[in-house]
């Protein structure tokens, strides 16, 4: 057997089309989206990541800005910055990009975003919102994979599904998520005794650890969906020659780059699952689109207007809509 590829780059495409349509809706009632990055310091990942999330913005024509303070900021400035933007009335989303530097305390800043702009999901009202499936902002890697599932009409209601990975902003948004769509969900972590027995048994099999091609092949019951969260850059030949020894186009490509993107299931796993989302193009296109469509909900949401894009089903409640 050979999955079908779920592909994230398409249904990536189509929420922005979805989007599209919706901003321009907004603008003829006069309401332009925006959102408000933070990008403290100069990390350069974090550099890239603010700069594709703005890019992204200017695509569908919300509104953005980048407040861009020093390294050296502290605490307090940073809350007053966040509540700078929590009363300013163009911005319907705030995003503090992460990590902030150590002398800042990451929590309390978290928590000084107005839950009514916290479209990372990540304050811990988003967070008790969604476990009491109540409308509110959703983390949008998990919101990701439940697009990718419904959009690929993956039966969701009575299956076994597993998550394998408990962090705040995936695993437990994740299995929260899966659980209000009716599955029966096991949570996986680092003490879970047997972690290839409780595989076994998912019909849906969410992998979200941080460890390269660690679920075996033979682990995935045959025709299981496998969302593949997992972004690991493996940059150890001997690693690469293994996992990929089924794979030459892509090691070819290793050999040239000197690194390589691998999910936290093992490539082979192609072979085994009924469908899968590919590492790169599966969940990662997703985590951006659903900030694009969070920060549109927001400014729905805060306008007392109801929610009625497709992508609104990761709202995780029927009463967002
Ligand atoms: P995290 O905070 O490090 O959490 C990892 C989770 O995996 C923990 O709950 C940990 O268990 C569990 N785990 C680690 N080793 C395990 C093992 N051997 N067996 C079972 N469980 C194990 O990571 P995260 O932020 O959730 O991210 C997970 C992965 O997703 C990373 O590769 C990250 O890069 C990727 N990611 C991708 C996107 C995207 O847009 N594609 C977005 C976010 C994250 P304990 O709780 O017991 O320690």
């Amino acid at each position: 057997m050979t999955a079908r590829i779920l592909d994230g780059t398409k249904i990536r495409d189509a929420i922005f089309a979805e989007l599209k349509s919706e901003v321009a809706r907004l603008a003829a009632q006069s309401i332009r989206p925006g959102l408000a990055a933070v990008l403290v310091g100069e990390n350069p990942a974090s550099q890239l990541y603010v700069k594709s999330k703005i890019a992204a913005c200017e695509q569908l024509g919300l509104a953005s800005w980048m407040h861009t303070p020093p390294t050296s900021i502290s605490t307090d400035e940073l809350l007053r910055l966040a509540d700078q933007l929590n009363t300013d009335s163009a911005v319907d989303g705030i995003l503090i990009q992460l990590p902030l530097p150590s002398q800042v305390d990451t929590k309390r800043v978290l928590e000084a975003v107005d839950p009514a702009k916290d479209v990372d999901g990540f304050h811990p009202v988003s967070l008790g919102r969604l476990v009491s499936g109540r409308p509110g902002l959703v983390a949008c890697t998990p919101a990701g994979c439940m697009e990718i599932l419904r959009r690929n009409k993956i039966p969701i209601e009575g299956a076994n599904a597993v998550v394998l990975g408990r962090s705040d902003i995936v695993g437990k948004p994740m299995a929260l998520l899966l659980m209000h769509a009716n599955a029966t969900v096991t949570i996986c972590h680092s003490k879970t005794r047997d972690l290839p027995d409780a595989v076994r048994r998912a019909d849906i099999l969410v992998a979200a650890m941080g460890k390269a091609g660690y679920v075996q092949p033979d682990w995935i019951r045959p025709g299981a969906a496998v969302i593949d969260v997992g972004t690991n850059k493996v940059t150890h030949a001997a690693e690469a020659e293994s996992l990929l020894r089924n794979f030459p186009a892509r090691l070819q490509k290793f050999r040239q780059k000197g690194s390589v993107l691998i999910g936290d299931v093992h490539p082979d796993a192609v072979n085994t699952a009924g469908a899968l989302t590919p590492v790169p193009g599966g969940v990662g296109p997703m985590t951006i689109t659903m900030l694009m469509s969070n920060t549109v909900k927001a400014a729905l949401l805060r306008r007392g207007k109801i929610v009625t894009s497709p992508s609104a089903d990761t709202m995780h409640s029927a009463g967002a809509r």
